[in-house]
Formats: structure tokens, C-alpha cells, sequence
């Protein structure tokens, strides 16, 4: 009998080893709807990080080893330090699979910390938690469950929350593990799932990008894209009281006031991140699925940020870099010492162009171009230089229009199509333009 059972999961291992080779994981954040959730429920999911807290706290007192006792997992009563006295308090809603990861967590950070001791860094103990943030569910249909329909989530001995965010899904996956979130008084449900490979893009089709401060994105079809999602004014306001607030330097702790104001202000931001992340992912999941080759600069992003500051900061091209590179079917990156602006293309004209210029002109014959989209352009050509990629589809102007189209349907994103580039003679006309008068 028990011959058979370990065999039959020695196959299962394999069975899903094998199905995962042709899978991504992905992850998801689902939000639990506080405005739907009855307040005992909202009470009793304050109450299992509390307890998740006291659990950790107490096996941080006995000391963490490898060997921890199966008895420790059906601990039911924990003794809690209440000012200078132990009172014991009861484990009602931590569950024995949830006590297994927390005692797990902790074994782990007890390695991390001797390899670190090992390498010779100077380490302190284990210190106790004033609060605890996550709770991992480790098994999907025990633990916890999703139910699409009905948008709730079931947690084990917790009951139903209605959740928002469920939609992101795919359909045909595998949902497996999942950590139970805790931010600025908000819920949240991290998803994993295993998610069938995404088929890349093989049309020969080519893009160059630059990335930049003042427009942040510049196509080498000429589209240039802005977007920055600014800080409410709320948000001002908010820091003002937080000035205000008490903060005690011998306790370093805040007033009651002024942590409620600090919460509200990592609220704003972590919103204002998710907009962020989720329009890189956006513009980066449209280019990724439309062209095969995608050229970008590795420029030294986090040096711009030393300089520009907050304009960088409120548009993360990193982030949209990195988005990039994962999705992309063959990204081809320059080098950061690549030269890629000043380069005439029609004539190969090497320019020093100083960054307030932002038009190129060609001293040599006359080509006007937009200064981010003649760079894009080089980066193009630069990229493809560096593999052998051969014979690539030239850009046609239904691909730039459609991809305009979809780039405007993005929220807070401005799109354009740069100044078109003047051919030699055009700009002479242009240039001389003024200076002409006609009787
Ligand atoms: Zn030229």
C-alpha cells in the first residue's frame, strides 16, 4: 500500500515537472474589497497577522534550529509580552500549514544570516517583529480558493472575502501558491500561477527605441511617447501634517496621528507605482508582440536619476527597460557607450550635439531630423550591426498609425509623431524661408 502511495507521487512530481517546462509563472495581486467585507471578517483577518505575529515571536524566544518538532506546529497557545508581564493568548485562526511556512520563513533567515557570518559581515541575532506583513497559503484548493464567479476568495477557517482584480487570470492555468498581503491597512492576495507560454512574435519586423528625459520614449518610426503620472496634490497636504506630527527621537516612534498620515502617504505612492508599472507593461506588451527585433540603448539610467531627479522618477524608464527585455522575442541592446545621437542617416555625418539641442542638423547635407528619433534610428542600426539577423521588413506607415492609435488609448500617456524628417532640399527651403521676400 505505501509502495504504491509514494510511487503515485513520485509520478505526480514528474507528470507536473514535465507540464511546467511548457509553462511561465506569472504573478498576480488581487485586492480584497474592504467595502464588501463585513467588519467581524476584516476583524478576523487583522487578527490572524496578529497571531502570525505572536506565533513568530514566540519561535523566535526558543531559539530557531533545522529541527524544529512536529509539536510546534499545533501550537495553539503562544505566551505574548504585554509592557513588562507575559499574558497567554490563544491561536484561533493561524493554521498549522501557516505556522509550518512561518517556522520555515525564519529557518531561512537563520542560514542567510550564518552564510553572511560566514563571509566574515558581522551579523546580529534574529530580533522579535513588531508586526508581521505576509501570510503564505500554501496549497490552492486547501488553504485558500478562488472562485471567479462569485469574485471571492475563500481563505481556510477564515470564511469568504469578494475580491477585485480576478479578470487578470488567464483562463487556462494552473493557480499554485499564494502570499496573504498586508499594506497600509489594505489586503492583498499574491497570486502564482502557472501560465501556458506566450508564442513570440516571428514577422522580421524591427524597431529602434531611445529612451530619454524630456520624452521618455522616441520610436524610430518617429513616434515619440510622454507620460508621468504626477502626485495628487493630496499628497503635498499630507506631508505637510506629517511635518507636524510628534515623532519621539529616544523611542523613534510617531504619534498615532502621524503614523495613520505616514500609511497614507506609502498608500499614494504604491499607487502611483502600480500606474506606472502597469503602462510600462502596456507600451512594452504592445512592441513585444509587434515587432520581432526590438533595439534599445543600455543607457545608465540610475545616473540620469543623479541628475534629473524627479523626472525620471516619476516615469521609471527603467522599469519600462526591463519590461521590455523580458517580453521581447530578440532584444537587441547597445552598448551604453554606443554613439547613437548626432549620426546623420542619410549621409553617416558624425555631430556633437549638446543636450538642450533638439533638432539634428546636418552640417554636411542638410538633413533635419528630431533629435530622440535620429537617435532611435541609430540605435536600430546599431543593434542589428551587432547580430546577424539578415533580411529585415522596413517599417510601413499602417504599422506606425496603428501603433499611434493604440499608444494614445493608453491612460496618461501622450503620443506623437515627431516632426517629420525634411529631406536636404526641403530644409533648405525651410531654413531659407524668412529670409526670403517676395516684392
Ligand atoms: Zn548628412
Amino acid at each position: 500500500m505505501l509502495m504504491e502511495k509514494n510511487e503515485r507521487i513520485r509520478n505526480k512530481g514528474r507528470e507536473t515537472r514535465n507540464k511546467r517546462k511548457a509553462q511561465v509563472a506569472k504573478s498576480f495581486e488581487i485586492k480584497l474589497d474592504k467595502s464588501k467585507i463585513s467588519k467581524e471578517r476584516m476583524d478576523n483577518l487583522e487578527r490572524l497577522f496578529l497571531e502570525g505575529k505572536w506565533f513568530t515571536n514566540y519561535m523566535i524566544s526558543k531559539g530557531i534550529t533545522d529541527l524544529v518538532p512536529y509539536r510546534d506546529y499545533k501550537v495553539n497557545k503562544v505566551n505574548v509580552k504585554v509592557k513588562d508581564k507575559f499574558e497567554e493568548r490563544e491561536l484561533r485562526l493561524l493554521s498549522s500549514q501557516m505556522k509550518q511556512y512561518i517556522i520555515k520563513r525564519l529557518q531561512n533567515n537563520v542560514k542567510a544570516l550564518h552564510e553572511l557570518g560566514k563571509k566574515g559581515k558581522k551579523v546580529g541575532k534574529i530580533k522579535y517583529i513588531k508586526s508581521l506583513h505576509s501570510i503564505f497559503l500554501m496549497q490552492y484548493g486547501n488553504t485558500y480558493t478562488l472562485d471567479m464567479k462569485k469574485r471571492t476568495l475563500h481563505i481556510q477557517g477564515l470564511g469568504d472575502f469578494k475580491v477585485i482584480g480576478l479578470e487578470q487570470i488567464p483562463n487556462a492555468c494552473d493557480i499554485t501558491t499564494a502570499n496573504l498581503i498586508e499594506r497600509n491597512g489594505d489586503y492583498f492576495l499574491h497570486v502564482t500561477v502557472y501560465a501556458p507560454k506566450e508564442e513570440k512574435v516571428h514577422n522580421r519586423k524591427v524597431i529602434g527605441i531611445d529612451l530619454g528625459v524630456k520624452d521618455q520614449i522616441t520610436f524610430s518610426n518617429g513616434i515619440k511617447v510622454k507620460y508621468s503620472v504626477e502626485m495628487p496634490k493630496r499628497v503635498k497636504k499630507l506631508y505637510k501634517v506629517l511635518s507636524r506630527s510628534q515623532y519621539n527621537e529616544e523611542t523613534k516612534e510617531r504619534s498615532k496621528r502621524g503614523q495613520k498620515v505616514l500609511a497614507k502617504i506609502n498608500k499614494e505612492f504604491a499607487h502611483e507605482n502600480n500606474q506606472k508599472k502597469d503602462i510600462n507593461n502596456k507600451i512594452a506588451h504592445y512592441v513585444a508582440m509587434n515587432y520581432e527585433f526590438v533595439a534599445y540603448q543600455n543607457d545608465p539610467i540610475k545616473e540620469w536619476q543623479r541628475f534629473f531627479g524627479r523626472r525620471i522618477y516619476q516615469t521609471s524608464i527603467g522599469g519600462f527597460r526591463d519590461t521590455l527585455k523580458r517580453k521581447v522575442s530578440t532584444p537587441l541592446e547597445v552598448g551604453r557607450f554606443a554613439k547613437t545621437t548626432g549620426i546623420c542617416m542619410y549621409c553617416g555625418y558624425l555631430l556633437h550635439l549638446n543636450l538642450s539641442e533638439r533638432v539634428f542638423r546636418c552640417p554636411s547635407c542638410g538633413h533635419v531630423q528630431d533629435r530622440d528619433v535620429s537617435a532611435a534610428y541609430a540605435t536600430k542600426y546599431e543593434g542589428l550591426s551587432l547580430r546577424n539577423v539578415g533580411e529585415t521588413l522596413v517599417d510601413d506607415d499602417a504599422s506606425t498609425s496603428s501603433m499611434l492609435e493604440y499608444l494614445k488609448s493608453v491612460p496618461h500617456v501622450k503620443a506623437s509623431i515627431a516632426d517629420e524628417a525634411r529631406s536636404p532640399e526641403q530644409a533648405d527651403v525651410a531654413q531659407e524661408a524668412p529670409s526670403v521676400r517676395v516684392g
